[in-house]
């Protein structure tokens, strides 16, 4: 059997072992083409049934209305930051933002270039250990801005801040897209880098309501307007058609699980497990976010050194329980336990969590 680990690394992360094995079995002959799906067209029938199904997939997990259009693209995430405001700002009105930690800075640093920003709430007095409360954007807003989970500090939104009706709510999934049931429509806009919690690096997911592609002036360069590929379903060029592949069985095994409700039966199951190891450790781990603003997908936490945390870093691994270090801004120690991390793993790292403490309280 190949050697395989327990992989709680931020992204790129850990993926579904049967899609893997799936890509595995059919990457020298795809689709009975004699092809790869590394060498086959982009205008072929066979890549397009496949970006087809991967998009009804998305539609299908999601329950996207039909107003609203997906869209693979490329550029990661870190691209949205400035195709959101320069595809939504309008002349006069500001652009508001929630500052919940660096993917929010980043995405507000790109907005500035656009025009005027507000920063309507922050929690960086408290390096960013909660999700601001009763967070209130303007009537006139172009748009409102949220990234909807922190991956470096290990928050994200229970409940989602409201805006009035004409003004859109764009949130940044990257870190939790479909790791719960949501309702597409309290949304103008959702993005999200695949690296994290859909599929490979390379490909970022757009879900936009279809009255959003507009606004974006005719007189500027053709790939910087959203519309240019809703028009082509996203093969106005060639596409990062590995990506998609792989995200797409990615998502044929979540569908085959039971879909988003059952992910998230699963994802509440496995982070409380790491919570519980938390909150029952009389203060050996300490939870970096708030309680009330605990994510499901970066489960954050110190030690009391570095030293210890080296030492758990190491001992985690030799169980191969891998990548548990946290972010270099934070320090401390991360394990990402998106949709494709088993429930085996979480439970295998809670056992070692309590074990580790044990001997070393
Ligand atoms: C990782 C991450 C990004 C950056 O994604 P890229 O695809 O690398 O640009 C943006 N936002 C959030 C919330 C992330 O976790």
């Amino acid at each position: 059997m190949t050697k395989r680990v327990y992989n709680f690394y931020p992204g790129p992360a850990t993926l579904p072992l049967p899609a893997l094995e799936k890509a595995k079995e059919e990457l020298l002959n795809f689709m009975d083409t004699g092809m790869s799906i590394l060498e086959i067209s982009h205008r072929s029938k066979e890549y397009d049934e496949l970006h087809n199904e991967a998009i009804a997939n998305v539609r299908g997990l999601m329950n996207v209305p039909d107003d609203y259009k997906i869209l693979w693209l490329q550029g990661g995430a870190s691209t949205q930051f400035w195709q959101v405001p320069f595809n939504l700002q309008i002349d006069g009105k500001p652009m508001e933002y929630v500052n919940t930690g660096g993917w929010s800075k980043k995405a507000i640093k790109e907005a500035k270039y656009y025009g005027e920003v507000k920063v309507v709430a922050s929690s960086e007095e408290d390096t960013f250990k909660y999700i601001p409360k009763d967070i209130s954007f303007s009537d006139d807003a172009a748009f409102a801005h949220i990234t909807g989970n922190n991956t470096l500090y290990g928050t994200e939104y229970q409940t989602w801040p409201k805006t009035a009706e004409d003004v859109p709510l764009v949130c940044d999934m990257s870190s939790n897209l479909m790791d719960q049931v949501i309702d597409v429509k309290d949304f103008g806009v959702i993005y999200a880098g695949a690296q994290k919690n859909l599929g490979p690096a390379g490909v970022t997911l757009l879900i936009i309501r279809e009255d959003l592609i507009d606004r974006a002036s005719e007189d500027s360069p053709t790939l910087f307007k959203w519309r240019t590929e809703v028009a082509k379903n996203s093969l106005f060029h060639t596409p990062p058609s590995f990506a998609i592949y792989i995200s797409k069985l990615a998502m044929d095994y979540l569908k085959e699980l039971g879909g988003v409700s059952a992910i998230e039966k699963i994802n509440r199951e496995k982070a409380k497990l790491l919570y519980d190891a938390i909150d029952e450790s009389d203060g050996f781990y300490r939870g970096h976010a708030r309680a009330d603003s605990r994510s499901l997908m970066n489960v954050t936490f110190t030690l009391e050194s570095d030293e210890l945390e080296t030492k758990m870093v190491a001992e985690g691994a030799k169980r191969d329980l891998v990548g548990l270090k946290g972010h270099r801004s934070i320090g401390g120690m991360r394990a990402s336990i998106y949709n494709a991390m088993p429930l085996d793993g979480v439970k295998k790292l809670a056992e070692f969590m309590k074990e580790f403490r044990e001997e070393n309280q």
